[in-house]
């Protein structure tokens, strides 16, 4: 990013402040009070742009991965299945897909818990792309106060093409970040041929068109308005915060009363504290608020401010940290606790929700096999005097080849096999199967008697059987 003035005279500074209105009172969904965030360097900076390269690099480059003939991530709705690497999950499978979004919501609790809205400042695509698009703002219209005064202009060839500029490479960045997302759901190459020759249809122009314009209005227009006003996780994130959680704070105690001075001037001297009141935490601030009015729920733990005030405190010769991730505890001088009740729920579940996880995908069964038994009768004689019971057979291979089954059935003395008992499905496929299964009435004991139907394979040179049981009527 361009980097600003690093003013040495914070009474210079102060003035070629331009007076905004305090955006944490005004009206966020008025356009002219939009924020014009300051760029910054710092370590936390740092690591939020390494962290976002990781995101964006990992979303864009996923789709491209194959896996076998087909693309390692690919959520194939038209077929109902999603592809994850090795893994496949069926629609029968979904308890899979569900204990996975536990853990995605477990991991942020427990996160959160512990280290506040790191998951906000540091991955949430609402701020990688804020971030991103605040890149290239600051590339066509300059840095914050000249973004400002541009702004303020009246029209002309250069606000003109800057404007022009910056929009084009917002709408480039959303069209790719939009195809990317779909190619999730398509695959890539496909995807791409087909929407460069004007070859896709009607449903994926739509959904492309419809993500640009999310990406571009979100990280370009909303902002701070969708983490403050729209987005849930910052609503509920309270409940998870306690004494110990890591926030940005400021440390009033040092910082007041703050006030302008002079490298050369004492502050103890002049009654003041540590802060100088140069306002740089606060032009900063995505979401606009002024940290030393301490913790607020529109603050998404970006640590921006940070970076700011550990350089001003550098250029007056003072100690980094007025502003620092700490907690409240910290602040208050109580001894930090780290292993508390919640922290240790959230892990424990979050755990033990990894591990089923890992055994139901390695556990999962690669054929499914539904047994419907003939509602129009239980049991029929048939003409050699056996009882006969029928039987629909729904045959699921959820593997990625086609394969040979054997059937047969278990818990019936002598029974005798009425319908195909070798059968080969194409990958992917239910082959649906109507079978009757009879035996001589003198082997029955009992009316109703349970029995198993069952099949078996060899995939992958491992023998797999599954029984599903049913009930045998006669006698
Ligand atoms: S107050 Fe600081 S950490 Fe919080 S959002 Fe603003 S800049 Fe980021
Ligand atoms: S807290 Fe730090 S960055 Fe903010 S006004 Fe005070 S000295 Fe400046």
């Amino acid at each position: 990013m361009t980097k600003e003035s690093n003013p040495k005279d914070f009474s210079k500074h102060q003035r070629i402040k331009i007076h905004q209105p305090d955006a944490s009172k005004a009206d966020r969904f008025n356009p002219r009070n939009r924020i014009y965030v300051r760029a910054i360097d710092g370590l936390w900076s740092k690591l939020r742009r390494q962290m976002g390269w990781v995101a964006m690099s990992f979303f864009l480059l996923l789709p491209w991965l194959p896996w076998g003939d087909r693309q390692a991530v690919w959520f194939d709705l038209s077929q109902q299945k999603f592809h994850v690497f090795g893994l496949t999950i069926w629609p029968q499978d979904l308890t899979l897909l569900a204990a996975l979004f536990m853990i995605a919501a477990f991991g942020l609790f427990f996160v959160t818990t512990y280290l506040g809205r790191v998951w906000c400042g540091y991955t949430c695509p609402q701020t990688v792309w804020t971030f991103i698009f605040i890149w290239f703002e600051e590339k066509f219209e300059g840095a914050r106060n000249k973004r400002i005064k541009l702004d303020q202009m009246p029209w002309s060839f250069d606000k003109l093409w800057r404007k022009t500029a910056k929009h084009t490479s917002w709408i480039v960045v959303s069209l790719l970040t939009a195809t990317t997302f779909v190619s999730y759901f398509v695959p890539s190459r496909e995807l791409y041929i087909d929407f460069i020759t004007l070859n896709a249809s009607g449903g994926i122009y739509f959904w492309i068109i419809f993500f640009t314009i999310a990406t571009y209005g979100n990280a370009g227009w909303m902002r701070e308005i969708m983490c403050i006003h729209m987005c849930p996780y910052a609503r509920f994130q309270a409940a998870m915060f306690d004494k110990n959680t890591y926030i940005v704070g400021y440390d009033s105690a040092r910082g007041e009363t703050r006030g302008p001075r002079t490298r050369k001037q004492d502050p103890k001297e002049m009654g003041l504290g540590d802060c100088i009141d140069c306002d740089l935490c606060v032009q900063v601030c995505p979401t606009g608020i002024d940290i030393r009015n301490g913790l607020q729920y529109e603050c998404i733990n970006c640590g921006a401010c940070i970076d700011a005030c550990d350089n001003t405190m550098e250029r007056m010769g003072y100690d980094k940290g007025l502003i620092s991730y700490t907690t409240e505890n910290k602040l208050e001088g109580v001894q930090q606790k780290v292993l508390r009740p919640k922290l240790i729920g959230y892990g424990v579940v979050l755990t033990i929700m990894v591990m089923l996880f890992i055994y139901a995908s390695a556990t999962i069964a690669p054929v499914r096999m539904d047994v419907i038994r003939d509602r129009n009768s239980l049991f029929r004689e048939n003409n050699q005097g056996n009882t006969e019971n029928t039987f629909t057979l729904k045959i699921l291979n959820k593997t990625e080849q086609p394969q040979e089954y054997e059937l047969s059935v278990e818990g019936l003395t002598n029974a005798q096999w009425i319908g195909p008992q070798h059968v080969s499905i194409e990958a992917g496929e239910v082959l649906t199967l109507p079978v009757s299964i009879a035996v001589d009435p003198i082997e029955l004991k009992r009316t109703i008697t349970k029995i198993d139907i069952k099949i078996t394979a060899e995939i992958d040179g491992n023998p797999v059987e599954i029984k599903q049981e049913t009930r045998f009527f006669g006698g």
